[in-house]
């Protein structure tokens, strides 16, 4: 085919957070390579594009992003909540990195409003979204796919129920711009997206008897005081690292696991009467989880399948509605599963997480092990994938597989130097805040090494209780994973 062809060392597809944090470290780590990024929108970002105004990272802002560079809050969170960035924020700090540290290197170019497609023998090509013009692409090393996570956001995705003619449904992002109050509100969707609607709906002042929601699964949720950066936190983010190997040492089942972490306020859920079938990263403060509690309205009868004027159609039911209410609907899937693919294969690069809900310290990391390490078996040794998060049994896979990686990682020095300094490594961030001169501190550090050793035998034996026979919950692939990186 007759058409022009770009030249690169790394083709990025997708310019999204994995994409950025991988683009970054490489900058340093492979001072001679030029990249390629494409994505179709105009700004780097990914979904972040799309986010609804009241929207702020879950985590604290200290270890989200790239490696290079801190993200800047304007405003600390005002609800006292104490979550990170807004989205507008985390939107303006990619933009601001393409254009200050990116393009300057001259070694990467950034093709925005463009995708990549394969052509018929699998080698990529470039085409412009506005005009449907294509390019060739000599790809000298490798092709990078940071589009794995496939991001929904209820702004650009329909909701996936029927809606009669006549009811209102919106996405989140348009509840600031309502035009008239309703008699009655309807949050669909309990997931993070979903627990933010009804957070700015009480913060609006709308009476909790006002307001329903559809919970089609309930989830176990982080308690975000545990993970804040800073002296200030360090002792109690410590303690609960403590406890948390403490509940895996003493545990007799995934059950019982589960309600250790609870009362040693590791996991919160939202009813104490409603034992979850989900674990998703969701993280949030205690205030929050009392905030939504004040929601008595919960309707747990499995997903909502259709909207009539008068009633609803779920799952398990069939529930009465009253006519002038206003959907507001969050039930886009903000984490997709991740594809059985190895981060490193061939001339290809899977960005998959490889520690524990951390798309962009994986992202980094594996940029960082690319430039280190020449043989693909060593690399993927050092990258096992852990698995997308859905049900509560993968909490403990999650935690096997980024605990084996990690050990892994330390024998390798360039990596252990990069680890130790990455402002993405929430542990080192964490440590940060440990005063050498402060006997407390240095004896909570002790016991944490300590009873981390204690934990690991257990955490075999309760991975092996979970074998998908004994409970059909566990995934059988990420547990042979989780059992073969321990091993
Ligand atoms: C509301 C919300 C809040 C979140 N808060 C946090 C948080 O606090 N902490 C945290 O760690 N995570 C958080 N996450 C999750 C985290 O943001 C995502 O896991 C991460 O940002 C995903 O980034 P990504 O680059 O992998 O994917 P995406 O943002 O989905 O980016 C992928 C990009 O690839 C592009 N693309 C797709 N196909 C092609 C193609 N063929 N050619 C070129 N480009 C293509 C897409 O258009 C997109 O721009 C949050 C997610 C949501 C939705």
């Amino acid at each position: 085919m007759n058409r022009p062809t770009l030249e690169t060392d790394y083709l990025v597809v997708g310019a999204g957070a994995t994409a950025m944090a991988f683009v970054d470290t490489l900058i340093d780590a492979a001072p001679d390579a030029t990249m390629l990024m494409v994505d179709p929108h105009q700004q780097p970002g990914g979904h972040w594009n799309h986010a609804y105004p009241f929207v702020r990272l879950h985590q604290p802002s200290a270890w989200y992003g790239v490696a290079s560079t801190p993200m800047d809050e304007a405003a600390p969170d005002p609800s006292g909540f104490q979550r990170g960035a807004t989205g507008a924020e985390v939107l303006a700090y990619f933009g601001r990195l393409m254009r200050e540290r990116f393009l300057p290197t001259g070694r990467v170019r950034w093709l925005p409003g463009h995708v990549v497609r394969p052509d018929d023998d699998g080698s990529p090509h470039l085409v412009c979204l506005a005009t449907g013009a294509e390019q060739g692409v000599t790809v000298r090393r490798k092709q990078v796919n940071a589009t794995h996570a496939r991001t929904e956001v209820p702004s650009v995705r329909r909701p996936t129920y029927g809606v009669a003619p006549g009811v209102d449904v919106i996405a989140p992002g348009e509840l600031p711009g309502l035009q008239r109050a309703y008699a009655h509100h309807t949050v669909v969707g309990s997931g993070k997206t979903g627990m933010d609607a009804c957070l700015w709906l009480l913060e609006a002042g709308v009476p909790p008897a006002r307001i329903r929601w559809i919970v089609p699964r309930d989830a176990w949720v982080q308690d975000r005081a545990n993970i804040l950066p800073g002296t200030a936190h360090f002792a109690q983010s410590t303690r609960r690292t403590i406890h948390q190997f403490e509940a895996i040492t003493e545990a007799s089942s995934l059950p019982d696991l589960l309600m250790r972490l609870e009362q040693r306020g590791v996991l919160m859920r939202l009813d104490p009467a409603v034992e979850p079938s989900a674990y998703r990263c969701a993280i949030a403060s205690r205030e929050e989880m009392a905030q939504l509690r004040r929601i008595t309205d919960v309707v747990r009868l499995g997903r909502l399948r259709a909207i009539e004027r008068t009633h609803l159609v779920l799952e398990r039911g069939v529930i009465s509605a009253h006519a002038d209410t206003l959907y507001v609907d969050c039930s886009a899937g903000g984490l997709q599963p991740a594809p059985a693919v190895p981060v490193f294969d061939g001339d290809r690069i899977n960005l998959l997480m490889v520690s524990w809900c951390r798309p962009m310290f994986s992202a980094a990391l594996i940029a960082q092990v690319e430039s280190t390490l020449n043989d693909d078996a060593q690399k993927n040794r050092l990258c096992v994938p852990v698995p997308v998060p859905e049900r509560p049994a993968d909490w403990l896979t999650l935690w096997a597989v980024t605990l084996a990686n990690a050990q892994r990682w330390r024998q390798v020095p360039p990596v252990e130097a990069w680890l130790r300094a990455s402002r993405l490594n929430t542990l080192a961030v964490l440590l940060n805040g440990a005063r050498s001169e402060d006997p407390l501190h240095q004896d909570l550090l002790r016991a944490s090494a300590t009873k981390a050793q204690a934990a690991a035998p257990n955490l075999q034996r309760l991975l092996a209780s979970l074998q998908p026979n004994a409970t059909g919950e566990a995934n059988a692939g990420q547990l042979a994973r989780a059992d073969q990186t321990l091993a």
